[in-house]
Parts: structure tokens; sequence; C-alpha cells
């Protein structure tokens, strides 16, 4: 098992499988894009194996894949049926902007994936436009109908910023009401290419508020342990809501999560700006143990929460989130 200096185990990876992407979320990323990696600097499919084998031995058991948008990697599907047989790892579940989703959820289901993540941050059509700079909402909705038709565990992610879709946050909810979702609003973050917040900062109190004003039969459920979200029901509805304090970063205390980038890079917390290269070590001919111990070492000087791996880093936060993978 792999501890952190704070005593909290590693037992999460969220495995970023490429920084390509079919939408531009302004909050992820600037309308051109970014400068988008060579190939030779991603892991290959043949490392990112090798290294979930090697966490799977030490006590990994939940991988999350996630990007860029994971189905825009060519053979996606062949990574995720490989993954599906490796030793120890006992649940993946995926993040996706749900653009090319839809077709493949039924092979999903076949691979053992019980739960999607999927980002939707508004239910109409221009605004989802101005947001993620293509029209590509009715594409999105397929996927969430494949999910729902298919017994897939789904939550969908919305980020949420005053003056830009505040308005999405009561439509989201109401889908509740005859949907099983789980609709959880995220707080923006400066992780979209420039370092500028270009909207309003909403907090998850204020997102709570103004539900709580329409539904005020709101009401606090437990949350699944090392949850990032605080969950809630509301009375007669089939799904839950939720809020993730991204910014706030309530829930560091019990952080279970590794993050690898595209290019291989481990990060501790979401706000670090990376403490290890594995891709190079991955390719450097040493062996399973050899990184196993380098693995262990990088955690015993992690950060307390994401404030401290802020205020630790070389420069300031202004990467894509499609570098990170969320
Ligand atoms: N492309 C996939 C998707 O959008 O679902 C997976 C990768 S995306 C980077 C993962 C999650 O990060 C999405 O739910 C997205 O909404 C969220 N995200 C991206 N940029 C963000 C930001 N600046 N602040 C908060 N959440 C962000
Ligand atoms: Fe792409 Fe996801 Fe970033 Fe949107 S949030 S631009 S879908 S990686």
């Amino acid at each position: 098992m792999i501890y952190d200096n704070h005593g909290r185990p590693i037992t999460y990876l969220r495995l970023a499988v490429t920084d390509r992407c079919n939408l531009r979320c302004f909050y992820c990323m600037p309308e051109e894009g970014i400068n988008f990696l060579p190939k030779p600097h991603l892991l290959t499919f043949e490392e990112m194996l090798r290294m979930i084998q090697i966490m799977g031995d030490l006590g990994i058991s939940k991988v999350r894949i996630t990007g860029g948008e994971p189905f825009v990697r060519k053979d996606m599907m062949q990574l995720l049926r490989s993954i599906s047989e490796v030793e120890g790892i006992e649940k993946i579940n995926i993040t996706t902007n749900g653009v090319l989703t839809a077709p493949l959820v039924p092979e999903l289901k076949k691979l053992g994936i019980k739960s999607v993540n999927l980002s939707l941050d508004t239910l109409d059509r221009e605004r989802f436009k101005e947001m993620t700079r293509r029209d590509e909402l009715p594409a999105v909705l397929k996927t969430l109908d494949a999910l729902l038709e298919n017994g897939v565990e789904t939550k969908i992610n919305a980020v949420v910023m005053a003056g830009k879709n505040d308005q999405d946050i009561l439509p989201l909810v109401a889908m509740t009401k005859e949907l099983p979702v789980s609709v959880r609003f995220i707080e923006e973050m400066p992780f979209n290419g420039s370092g500028l917040n270009e909207a309003a900062f909403m907090s998850h109190i204020r997102i709570i508020s103004k539900i709580r004003e329409e539904y005020p039969s709101l009401a606090k459920i437990a949350d699944e342990p090392n949850s990032t979200s605080y969950n809630y029901t509301i009375d007669n509805h089939q799904g839950t809501v939720g809020v993730i304090a991204a910014f706030s970063r309530t829930f560091c205390g019990t952080c279970n999560r590794i993050r690898v980038t595209p290019t291989g890079t481990l990060k501790t917390c979401l706000y670090d700006d990376g403490v290890l290269n594995l891709r190079d070590l991955l390719r450097s001919g040493i062996s399973d143990s050899q990184i196993k111990e380098q693995l262990i070492e990088a955690f015993t000087h992690r950060a307390k929460d994401g404030f401290e791996a802020e205020s630790m880093r070389s420069s300031l936060v202004s990467e894509s989130m499609t570098t990170i993978g969320g």
C-alpha cells in the first residue's frame, strides 16, 4: 500500500490519457486550443498498462480514465479492455464529454464499467455552443440516454460560473426529478490555459442556497468514503444533487488520489505542478520494484492540502485542465 506523509492511503488513480479534445470549454482551454503535445511525449498504452499493473500491486484498486477527451484517443476501447484485466483493479470509471460516447456505451457496460461522469454544463443548445465553442449538445444528450438505457450509473458534472451559466443550475436540478442521475455542480478553478478567471466565481455555498430557495426539501445525505462531492436529495426526485468545492478545497483531508498526466507526470495533488516524471522512469529500463520505490517515495512529501500544494508551485496555476484530467 502507499500511504502519504499525512497517513492517507492512496487507492485511486486518475489517468489522463490524452491532452486532445473535440470541445473547447472556455473554462478549460482557449478557443484556439493549446499547444497539443507531439505523440512521442505521451505515454503509450503499453506504458500506461505497465504503470497500472505496478500501481495495482501497490493497492490502487480504482482507475478513472479522463483527459482531454478519452475517446478521441485511438483504440481507447482496447486500452479499457486491457485495464479491466489487470489484477487488483476492481473499478474503472470514465469522465467524458459525451460527444463520441453514445455508440460505445453497450461495450463499456460489457467491460464492467459501472459508472460514467458526463460533463454537461447546460441544457440550452445556444449556451452549450457558447461555453464549449462547438454545437454538440444533441450528441451529448444521446450519450446520456444511452447510459441510462444501459443502466450505467451516471454522474453529470457541471462547472458553474455566475453570469455565465448560473441560470442552468435549476434546469439541471430539475432533471433529477425523473432521471436517476447525480448532478454535481463544480466550482470553477483557474485551470484554463491562460490563468485568467474569465467568469465570476460561484462558491459551493452559493450554489446550494440557490438550489434550496427553489427546493426547500433539499436534504444532506451521507457521502461515499473519499468523496469530493457533498450530496443531497430532494423530495420525490429519483436522482441526487451534489456540489464539488474544487476551488474552496474542503475535501483534501481524505484525498486518496494519484494523478498521472498524458505525459506521465505524477501529481500528488491537482494543484501541484508535478512531482515525478513517470514516463522517463518507464522508459529508463529500471525494474518494476524500482518504480514502486519511487512511487512510494513521492508520497512521503505530499502537501497536506491543495492550498499548500499551490503555494509550493514554481509557477502560478494557468495550465489547461485538459493536460491534467480534473
Ligand atoms: N473531456 C472530459 C470531460 O470534459 O468530461 C474529461 C476531461 S475534463 C478536463 C474533466 C472535468 O474537468 C470535466 O468535468 C470538466 O468540466 C472539469 N473542468 C475542466 N476545466 C475546469 C475548470 N477550470 N474548473 C473546474 N472544472 C473544470
Ligand atoms: Fe475538453 Fe473536457 Fe476540457 Fe471541455 S472540459 S475542453 S470537454 S477536456
